[in-house]
């Protein structure tokens, strides 16, 4: 079905249009979509990985949550802005500008539908910038839209006690949190005899880097040849069972928070779809 990770009765597209029509307190419901990609991650893990964590963890925040708090999830955005891994096949890659557009076109959809608060709950390291963008774009276009952009494994979990001092500094991709996660959420995609470390060389330049991150732009290939950054070799299912578990209580908290929110509205000027063009929409709601 076409729902996956998310609860059946949490899944926005199953309902008519005249069900969603009917809904009480729209503005305040939390609409959400997860982001993800499709993307090389090693030798040991799919291409879905991105978007399995995205929906993987939504869907079980969104089946604990109580059911006073009202959100619903849309179907998960798969594709996503790759391009740093565009040298492995399996990787189906957005350009910055069609993954910008998607997302804008997807959130004033959400509007017209008399929604107010979306969360884009994104899996995929590569485009929080421009998910950022949407959503200012949103907002300076919607005096009454609460547009939140948020990586969906920023919030408190186990992982951070589970990890080396490297894997915190220098894990960028396919490393030890994600493969412990894909052994929680798709244990039959995970192949851990072929599980191996890379790390990047640290950084130089302390100044840019303090942790010893690239300060640059890199692709998964200025790495070596595998794709992996980061030490997948020692997860284990329990410890991706207990960052899913503390990860999603953490988005059920945040996600109540979000249903109860009463944020500032700007009456006006709101910039309309020509902002670029100097455009200004003088009254708020008045349709996108
Ligand atoms: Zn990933």
């Amino acid at each position: 079905m076409l729902h996956g990770y998310i609860p059946p009765h949490r899944f926005l597209p199953y309902l008519s249009w005249t069900e969603i029509d009917a809904l009480p307190d729209r503005e305040n419901t939390v609409i959400v979509l997860p982001c993800g990609a499709i993307e090389q991650h090693g030798p040991h893990l799919p291409c879905s990985v991105d978007s399995v964590i995205a929906s993987g963890v939504m869907g079980k925040a969104l089946e604990r949550l109580p059911a006073e708090v009202r959100a619903f999830a849309l179907p998960t955005l798969t594709y996503g802005k790759s391009e740093e891994h565009l040298h492995f096949p399996g990787t189906m890659t957005l350009t910055g500008t069609t993954l910008l557009s998607t997302v804008i076109e997807i959130g004033e959809s959400v509007y017209r539908s008399g929604f107010r608060k979306l969360l884009f709950a994104n899996g995929h390291g590569g485009q929080p910038q421009v998910l950022e963008m949407a959503a200012r774009e949103l907002r300076l276009r919607h005096g009454d839209f609460v547009v939140v952009p948020h990586g969906v494994s920023r919030l408190p979990n186990a992982s951070s006690k589970q990890i080396s001092d490297q894997e915190k500094r220098l894990s960028m991709h396919a490393g030890h949190s994600e493969t412990a996660l894909m052994l929680a959420l798709a244990p039959d995609t995970v192949h851990m005899e072929r599980a191996a470390a890379n790390f990047p060389p640290p950084f130089p330049i302390k100044l840019l880097s303090p942790d010893g991150r690239p300060a640059c732009a890199w692709t998964a290939r200025d790495f070596g040849p595998s794709g992996v950054i980061g030490d997948p070799t020692s997860a284990t299912r329990e410890q991706g069972e207990e960052i899913l578990d503390t990860l999603s209580a953490s988005w059920v908290q945040a996600l109540t928070e979000l249903h109860a929110l009463r944020w500032v509205v700007r009456e006006e000027p709101t910039w309309g779809r020509g902002h670029e063009q100097g455009f200004i929409q003088t009254s708020v709601g008045a349709g996108a």
